[in-house]
């Protein structure tokens, strides 16, 4: 499998939707450790409208599906993280030409260019202890492997495996944003809650793709 069309993407996204509502309770226990405990429900509740907005429903182009994704993530989960995770979807796709398929390269550019807004909008740089720790190497991950031409399971493999370890590299580091900042040395061990998410994220995506 080398591109997705745009009934593939949505089965994709509704597979990943799924599974961030199923980790709940994982990331409400993580964001009870260092921030106020609201990041699983925050998720959920978007994803859980993602299932909603997108099931009955079909897309002409990537970039509708994206936005659709994008946009619900942002009017439902509010707050801060909306804005962060609405962005991972929405900034990626503007001012491109519409596609009626993804591959590996343009999923890639996409995420990209979500992540260069989300960091502009939020100040974080990897090392931070958010979740641009995790965002960032599965952006690269993605890049190494479509400029390799790996096939997309491949491609989302790797951009997997490399949240996950950008994930539990956030247990090294100290936060400087959100409410994890005021535990300063004593959120040493602990993961980041939006970083976790992220590794969700990506990590369904390629479970779905190599099914
Ligand atoms: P809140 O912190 O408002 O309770 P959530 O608990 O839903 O919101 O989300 C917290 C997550 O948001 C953190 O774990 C972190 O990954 C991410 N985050 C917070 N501030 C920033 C930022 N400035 N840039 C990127 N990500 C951030
Ligand atoms: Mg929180
Ligand atoms: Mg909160």
């Amino acid at each position: 499998m080398n591109t997705l069309d745009t009934r593939q993407l949505k089965d994709m996204f509704l597979f990943v939707a799924q599974r961030v509502v199923e980790s709940e309770d994982f990331l409400t226990e993580i964001d009870l450790k260092l921030g106020d405990g609201d990041h699983g429900f925050g998720m959920a509740l978007g994803f859980k409208a993602v299932q909603e907005a997108l099931k009955d429903k079909e897309f002409e182009t990537v970039e509708n599906l994206f936005q659709e994704v994008g946009m619900t993530l942002l009017d439902t989960m509010g707050g801060a993280s909306g804005v962060l995770f609405g962005t991972m979807f929405i900034s990626g796709i503007v001012g491109l030409e519409p596609h009626k398929e993804a591959d590996l390269a343009l999923l890639a550019g996409i995420y990209r260019r979500s992540l260069e807004a989300l960091k502009r909008r939020g100040k974080a740089q990897v090392g931070d202890k958010t979740m641009v720790d995790a965002f960032e190497p599965a952006v690269v991950g993605l890049e190494e492997a479509a400029a390799e031409n790996a096939d997309l399971p491949a491609g989302l493999a790797m951009g997997a495996e490399c949240a996950k370890k950008g994930m539990e590299h956030t247990r090294d580091c100290v936060a400087k944003f959100g409410r994890a900042k005021s535990y300063g040395t004593k959120a040493l061990g602990l993961q980041d809650a939006g970083a976790t998410s992220v590794w969700i994220i990506f990590q369904a995506m390629s479970d779905w793709a190599s099914e």
